[in-house]
């Protein structure tokens, strides 16, 4: 699905003082794009998340999903949140299927649609273990599983590699690529992580500072799978720091 975000506002007032988290923020990304967001902490990220989910209102501006103003309506897309928990107390395959059993859908049939991905998610014979059980990069694919469950043409994935040791990260993220050139949803992600951003992405956007608006724009044309070690792959990668760090 093609999403496009025009000249959103977003205020926040709390404890009688206003801070404008986002500033005429313009965006798109075409169906079947993998988008990927960087900029300071604070930048309103996260925040523009929660608008495309209609989880919260724009001050200003539209949220439009495949030519539809969307602006407050939930249930549209997929979405990761930062700090994705599994629930302890259930197994996998009752932590995966919650979007569904929320949404009323019948458990024998979310459990034989989480049944199918779990090879794909690496997940396969721990249906019925506890997230204890789970090294950190396996409850982050059941994180994304969960996501992917929800079954929108969307994924938002807010920082869902944060957390990871740098061995773990590196196979989660050739891992999704895998699942991206598969299904081909349209992504929107978010790091910290500049390399992250341009082996995975076919845009990086880089906000600026609180209020944050687009101060960037950056194609990333280079073949999958990517070579973190090439010319070209350091340039680019070397250009967005740049962007990232200048006030
Ligand atoms: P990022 O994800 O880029 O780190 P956020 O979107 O979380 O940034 O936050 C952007 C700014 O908006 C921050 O200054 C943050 O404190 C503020 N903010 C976010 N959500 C709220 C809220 N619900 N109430 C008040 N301020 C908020
Ligand atoms: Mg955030």
């Amino acid at each position: 699905m093609k999403l496009e975000v025009q000249s959103v506002r977003k205020t926040f007032v709390e404890n009688g003082q206003t801070t404008i988290a986002l500033d005429d923020l313009t965006f798109s990304a075409d169906a079947g794009e993998f988008v990927t967001l960087i900029g300071p902490s604070g930048s309103g990220k996260s925040t523009a998340f929660n608008l495309i989910t209609g989880l919260t209102m724009p001050d200003q501006g539209n949220i439009i999903l495949d030519g539809q103003r969307i602006n407050g309506r939930t249930g549209l897309v997929s979405y990761m949140p930062q700090r994705d928990l599994l629930l302890p107390w259930r197994t996998i395959r009752d932590n995966v299927i919650i979007g569904a059993e929320i949404s009323g859908q019948a458990r024998s049939k979310a459990y034989q649609r989480a049944e199918e991905l779990f090879p794909l998610f690496g997940l396969e014979g721990f249906e019925k273990a506890y997230p204890s059980a789970l090294s950190g990069g396996m409850r982050q694919r059941a994180a994304l599983l969960r996501t992917f469950l929800l079954g929108k043409g969307t994924m938002l994935l807010d920082e869902p590699f944060g957390a990871l040791d740098a061995l773990t990260r590196y196979d989660l993220q050739q891992w999704l690529l895998g699942v991206w050139e598969r299904f081909k949803p349209t992504i929107l992600f978010i790091t910290h992580d500049v390399r992250e951003a341009v082996l995975l992405s076919d845009k990086v956007l880089v906000l600026t500072p609180r209020p944050g608006k687009i101060k960037l724009e950056v194609r990333i044309d280079l073949p999958q799978p990517r070579d973190d070690s090439s010319v070209e792959f350091i340039k680019l990668q070397s250009m967005l720091l740049k962007a990232l760090q200048e006030r």
